[in-house]
Order: C-alpha cells, then structure tokens, then sequence
C-alpha cells in the first residue's frame, strides 16, 4: 500500500505520513519543506486513515502544487531512494539521517543536484552528496566495536564536539588504516565529510585553530535541539486536543499554532545563524588545508 503524497506526488509507504497515530496529508519530505500538512487535502491519505482507523489530519479542502514539477523520471528515481533507506540497514540509518537524506532530495526536485548516471542505491546516495565509503566501512566494523566507540566518546564528535555518531578512521581505510579500535574515533557526519583526504593530526591541528567556533556550534545545535523539541511537544498536544474534541479551530488551536509559529520563526533564525558559522568554518578548513598542501610542497 503507498499513499501518494499531494504536494510531491511522490508515492511513499505510509509512515512517510504517519507520525504517532495520525496520518498526515503531505509526505515528510514536504513537511521537511516546511510546509503545513493542514494546509493540504489528500484523498488518498484519508481513504487510508478510515479503513485503517487513523485519524486524517489535513484541511479537506485547498490542495497546492506550486513551483514543483517532477518529471516521472526524476519521481522514479527518488521513491526508488526512498525505498532503499527505508530498506537499509540501522548502520546506514545512523550515517544518514531521514533529515538529511529529505534535504537532499529537496535540493534534488529543485535541480541544486544533479544525478548523472543512475546506479546502485549508494552511487545514488554518493551523487546526492553523500560519503558512501564510510558506509561501507562502518558496516564492516563489528557491533561490539561501534558501540566501544560511541560510549568511550559519547556520542560526542571528537572534532567540533557536536554529536557524532559516524565512526571515523584516523588514517583512513585507504591509506592502509585498520578498523583497529586505535584507529577509530567518532565524528559528526559534517566533520567526516570535511576531514575526507586531510591527514589527521591536519584536521585536529584546524580544529584547534577554529575551536571557538567549534563552541559556539555546540551551543547552537542545543539550541536548535531544544527548540525543536519545544515545537513537537506543542503540536502534538495541538494533535491530541483535535483528536480529542474533534474540534479544529478554536481559541486554544488558535494559541497553539500561534505558538508552534513563533518557535518556528525562532529556529529560523537559528538555523540561519547557524549555517553561516558552519560555512565560515568549512571556508576556513578548507583554505588552511589548501595553505598546508603548498607549504608541504615548498619544504
Ligand atoms: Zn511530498
Ligand atoms: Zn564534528
């Protein structure tokens, strides 16, 4: 059974529109958009919510398809992507999150990426920008292994000291590193990503050298996480009211999408400030890499 998704007209399995026991009318890739599923009308999704017994949730009457216009082709290729994360392993699920992996889809539809030659579900993954070998090094890490790491550093990237749960290799795989516990310490994905070709004691010596940055990243991700949570408590208890007494709008509806609104607009903010730093800092790793390389070369 796939519901198809009225902004996207993507075809997804029905826990891209489900969250607890409601059954949104946009699919979470739409709804990573930033778009209101009350603002949309899904027949199908509520076909689905009365013979399962869900409850619909969604306006049940405007229906928008703006700006988005996917070939079949391209809407092909990206349920076929969706369908493989869904299928994927939990290692995989942990190197990618279903945020980031909706991110790049949407730059995808918005053709900010291109996929070139179509393939396996991760040379699809790596044209979406994503770093594929890792994965395919994690997965021959053992699970003992993995979860040595993630508790020796809890959970903790030990870069810039966000979180990180993508276990990195020190000297990388393809230099000659083992999986040897020596070897492996815990990055964030963002870092991974940045670190890529750089000698290590390189990337530690440039996260020295941005370290207060580095905390300041940390303070906002706590932001950002709190924020984020503040807001889902709300609308869940805004879900949970209209389940309750039916009722959709009123005062109370009113108030607490006023309030989901102004966290929203909060975390706008937020994440904007946040991704400059990121960039500055991305920028400033980079350049000094760039800087190392041609001193090496003069020496
Ligand atoms: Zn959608
Ligand atoms: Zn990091």
């Amino acid at each position: 059974m796939k519901l198809k998704c009225v902004n996207c007209l993507l075809r997804l399995s029905p826990h891209h529109f489900i969250k607890g026991k409601k059954c949104f009318s946009i699919c979470d890739i739409c709804r990573d958009r930033g778009l209101e599923a009350n603002d949309y009308f899904n027949y199908s999704s509520e076909v689905y919510a009365e013979i399962s017994e869900l409850v619909y949730f969604g306006a049940n009457h405007l229906t928008k398809q703006d700006e988005l216009e996917l070939t079949s082709s391209k809407r092909k290729l990206i349920e076929s992507i969706i369908a493989g994360y869904d299928d994927a392993s939990v290692v995989v699920k942990k190197g990618i999150s279903r945020h980031d992996l909706n991110q790049q889809i949407i730059a995808y539809e918005n053709n900010q990426i291109q996929i070139n030659d179509i393939g396996s579900f991760f040379d699809n993954l790596a044209q979406l920008g994503f770093q594929v070998d890792n994965l395919h090094d994690l997965q021959k890490i053992d699970y003992t292994s993995r979860m040595l790491i993630y508790n020796r550093y809890h959970n903790r990237c030990q870069y810039c000291g966000r979180k990180g749960f993508s276990i990195d290799h020190m000297k990388p795989v393809s230099s000659g590193g083992s999986n040897d516990l020596d070897n492996l310490t815990l990055s964030c994905r963002e870092c991974n990503k940045l670190k890529r070709d750089m000698p290590y004691e390189w990337f530690v010596e440039f996260n020295l050298e941005t370290r207060q940055i580095n905390q300041q990243l940390v303070i906002f991700e706590h932001k950002i996480d709190l924020l984020v949570e503040r807001k889902e408590k709300l609308s869940r208890e805004l879900n949970a009211y209209m389940h309750r007494t039916g009722i959709t709008v009123d005062e109370r509806t009113t108030n607490y999408r006023d309030q989901i609104k102004a966290q929203q607009g909060l975390l706008d903010g937020l994440n904007s400030d946040y991704n400059s730093l990121r960039e500055l800092r991305k920028s400033y790793i980079n350049a000094r890499f760039q800087m190392y390389k041609l001193e090496k070369r003069e020496r």
